[in-house]
């Protein structure tokens, strides 16, 4: 269950935050998944549905946005969306390129509510 403890230590994150805000539950979280992260997002929602019982995230209303891949190539400096993992620069053939986005898995904003 890969996805359940990405779950977890998201819930982990977002609560430390919470409670350094001084928190008493969290209203919002939104979360950013790249499209070559490797994390399957049915998987993920299923999973955070069963981390955030008892927590101050429990009623959260958790939102995903997906992030585009992006390449870029050291070779030719040319930035391109990637079809795939561990394709060639479509420029000059660089096997290599770099993957500078799309791998990301990140909680991009909480919304907090305290009881004062
Ligand atoms: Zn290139």
């Amino acid at each position: 269950m890969h996805e359940l403890s990405i779950a977890l230590s998201i819930v982990d994150l977002v609560t430390t935050e919470a409670l350094a805000n001084g928190a008493s539950s969290v209203s919002r979280v939104e979360i950013g998944l790249g499209n070559h992260s490797g994390v399957i997002r049915e998987a993920l929602e299923f999973a955070m549905e069963e981390a955030v019982k008892s927590t101050l995230l429990e009623h959260a209303v958790i939102e995903y946005v997906s992030i585009e891949a992006q390449s870029c190539c050291q070779e030719c400096g040319l930035n391109f969306t990637p079809e795939g993992l561990y394709l060639p620069c479509p420029d000059c053939g660089n096997p290599m390129p770099e993957l500078i986005h799309g791998k990301e898995l990140i909680v991009k904003s909480i919304d907090i509510e305290t009881t004062k």
